[in-house]
Parts: structure tokens; sequence; C-alpha cells
């Protein structure tokens, strides 16, 4: 199957990009780091040990197996329609589960193709299942949640659906793995490399559009470099250009749906007429307007011969309050508020205060607080000194309400074994 996408990555990336709106070059990227995960796990499958305990007495041998959890379900989101199910599918088929899969109801297809590939591969019919649905999301969904052969339920997806599909699960006691919602703060500490920081600050948080759940979405920044950050990265924002994912030199799609452009205006509104100031922010801020300040973008994008495209402005703001929206959902756009911060007490503070806590991003050239910050933030992942985060071979994942489980690793393929005890007593 890695050979099969490496070699299909241009059709695929095609798909890819045709469904969900990503720029080409972004969707080859991903078909590159599905395969990844096939060959990564091919190799980790010979890695499957299992162990013999010596027994507490004599003439006894303890052993223990794994063996496969069974069917599984996979649910998977829209904003990486090849990746997302690759990260799943490889664990499970190595270890020699079978599944079906329920791709997002927006992009079907590259889960279409990817059971293509799978039967050119020769995975054994009826091993790798896909199940699209638009009209019949949530029956599918239940389905898979509460049918008792299904043994483990995967997803990604957002934290309410992630809470709802575990409440159904539950009939059934199925293992599950969700990665869920992420709220990533971006820190750049006074002793951080600036130019390094916006570079990784442009990968991080425009990726996608913004609509990946490990972007960064509130950049908190030492008052010492702040103004040097904002320069130089609102210089670079203000070059992304945004259009048709095929055409060339294009950084910015359009968002998933008209409702995903929606939530992105309702979040920039909301910050820009926000009213409710905290005392701290009062008090310490030198100026004194009420809101955020829009320093580029902040509309809709008019992109032309697409009029009707879901398209937002790579969007700054500075002087968000930290009740707003923007800092305490996840925004899934081109959006970045820009914060302030004195030390590092608060700035943990800020970082840490939210219910996700899936990845989180610093950048420091002090060794001490290099494992102290890291240490400290209560995320799952956690970048130092780079915006991308994400490989096969380390394990993705987040604490709290960003979900259990991990993906990608060694730990990864534990997900899909269940451990098996034998006793033997010799005489
Ligand atoms: P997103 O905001 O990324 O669309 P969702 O959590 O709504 O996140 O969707 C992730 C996946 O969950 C998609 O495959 C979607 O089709 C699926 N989904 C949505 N509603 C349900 C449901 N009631 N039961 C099962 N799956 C669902």
């Amino acid at each position: 199957m890695y050979e099969l996408l490496r070699a299909n990555a241009e059709p695929l990336s095609r798909i890819l990009t045709v469904e969900c709106g990503k720029p080409l070059s972004e969707a080859v990227g991903e078909i590159n780091y599905s395969a990844s995960y096939f060959k990564w796990f091919a190799e980790e499958g010979r890695r499957t040990y299992g162990d013999v305990i010596p027994p507490p007495i004599s003439h006894r041998r303890v052993l223990v197996l794994k063996s496969p959890i069974g069917v599984c379900g996979i649910i998977t989101p829209w904003n990486f329609p090849m990746a997302m199910i690759a990260r799943k599918v490889a664990p499970a088929l190595v270890t020699g589960c079978s599944m079906v899969i329920k791709p997002a109801h927006a992009t079907p297809l590259s889960a279409l193709a990817l059971a293509q590939i799978a039967e050119e591969a020769g995975v054994p019919q009826g091993v790798l299942n896909v199940v699209t649905t638009l009209k019949y999301v949530k029956d599918v969904g239940n389905e898979l949640c509460e049918n008792k052969m299904i043994r483990k339920l995967s997803f990604t997806g957002s934290t309410n659906m992630g809470m709802h599909l575990s409440k159904l699960c539950a009939s059934t006691l199925k293992r599950m793995s969700l990665e869920l919602g992420g709220n990533a703060p971006f820190i750049v500490f006074d002793d951080a490399d600036v130019d390094s920081a916006v570079e990784g600050a442009m990968v991080s948080k425009f990726r996608n559009s913004g609509q990946t759940c490990v972007c960064a979405n509130r950049f908190y920044i030492h008052r010492k470099v702040y103004d040097e950050f904002l320069s130089k990265f609102t210089d670079k924002v203000k070059k992304l250009k945004i259009g048709h994912g095929f055409h060339k030199g294009v950084h910015i799609g359009p968002l998933i749906t008209d409702d995903a452009l929606s939530k992105v205006e309702a979040h920039v509104k909301d910050a820009v007429q926000q009213v409710i100031f905290s005392f701290v922010h009062l008090i310490s801020s030198s100026s004194s307007s009420l809101g955020a300040e829009v320093v580029t973008g902040g509309k809709r994008a008019n992109v032309e011969g697409f009029e009707k495209g879901a398209f937002y402005q790579p969007t700054i703001l500075t002087k968000t309050s930290s009740f707003c929206l923007l800092s305490k959902e996840e925004t899934f756009g081109p959006v970045a508020p820009i914060f302030q911060f004195d030390n590092d007490e608060e700035v943990l503070q800020l970082a840490n205060d939210t219910d996700a806590g899936l990845a989180s991003y610093f950048y420091t050239k002090n060794a001490k607080r290099l494992f102290n910050v890291a240490e400290k933030l209560e995320y799952g992942m956690v970048g130092i000194n780079t915006g991308l985060i994400s490989s096969e071979v380390a394990p993705f994942g987040g604490v709290k309400y960003s979900g259990t489980g991990r993906e990608g690793s060694k730990y990864g393929i534990d997900d899909y074994l269940d451990i098996k005890y034998k006793i033997e007593i010799s005489f």
C-alpha cells in the first residue's frame, strides 16, 4: 500500500484537493505522509512481541501473547481525508484487524480511493470496508458504536462528537481511540530565534487554511520580542496567496463549508467587538480601545472566478481579550490572535487555561526553560523550536478533552492489540 500510494500520489492528491480544497502541494504532502504510516507500521508489525514472565512458583510458565482486538470501526474527519484514515488503517491491518470505515460525509472520495489501493495491494475482500453516506451519518455512526461485533472505535473529530460516541460505545464497552479538538498555544520567549519562530508560526497556523487540530490557535509573544515578531509575521502573512487549490502558488484554499466560514467570521467579529475586558488586561494594556485590532485580513476574501467560494483572508489580530471565542475555542481558520506576556509563569497559566490538551509549541534557546516549560504544558504534544510535530514515528494524541489513545509509533500499535496471558503448569 505504501508503494501504491507513492506511485499514485499525483492522481490521489488531485482527488484530495477536489474534495477538501487544500492546495495541491499540501495534498501531495498528505498522500506521502499517509503512505509513511503503511511503511512504518508494516515494519513495526514485526515487533509486536509477547513476553515470558518469571513465575512466582516453580514448574510454571507465564506467557503473554498479543492478539488483534477484532473488528474496528473507524470514523474520520474531512480536514485530512486520506491521512486520518491511513493512521488508523495501517495499524489495524498490520495487527490483523478487519475494519469498517466511515469517512467524513464531506470528503468520501479519498477513502474510496484508498479502498481501491488496498484491493490492488492484495488486501483480502471484506477486510477493509468503506461506508459512505450523506443522509445516514447518524445511523451508520450508531451502528459502528453499538454493534457488538465491533470491538474498537477509532474516531477523529470534534470533542463534542467524541463525547457523544463514547456514550454510545459504553453500551458495548468498546476500546476507544479518540483524537479530538485542540486549542494550541504558540509561545515565543524573549530568548527565541524570532525568524525561526515566524517560520514555525506560518506552518503551524496556515497549513490547510488553519483547519488542522494541531494548528496554533493562540500566539503568546514575550513583550521584548513582540514588535519584531509581529512585524515579521505580518510581512509574511500579507504575502500569502488565496485561491483554488489547483492554481500555482496558492497557499490558502477555501474553508471546507459555508458554515466553517461563518464560524471564523463569528470568532473574528466577537474578538473585535469584545467589550468585557479582564481587569488584568485593562490595567496592563496601554491601549484604551476595547476589542481586538485587525492588523491584516479580517474579512472574507474574494477570489476571481469563485465568487461563492468559502475563502477567508489570512488574518492577524492584536489586543484580543482572553475572554473571547478565539481564545477559548478552536477557530479552525486562518486567524492568528496575538497576545503579549511578561513571564513564564503567566504564559504557562494562560496556555494551560483550556480544556483541550492536544498540541502546543514554544520557542526558546534556554535549556533550563526548554525542559521546565515542556514539562508544565498540559498537552499530549509539545513542539519546541518547530511548528511541525506530526510524524509516523511519534505518538500523536492528546490529554484532557483532546482524547485518549495515540496514533503512530509503537504506542499506536498497542491500541489495536489485546493482551492474553497463558499460564502453563508442567508436571
Ligand atoms: P467536524 O467538525 O470535523 O466535522 P465532527 O466531529 O462533526 O467534526 O465529524 C467528524 C466525523 O464524525 C465525520 O466523519 C462525521 O461524518 C462524523 N459524524 C457526524 N455526526 C455523527 C454522528 N451522529 N454519529 C457518528 N458520526 C458522526
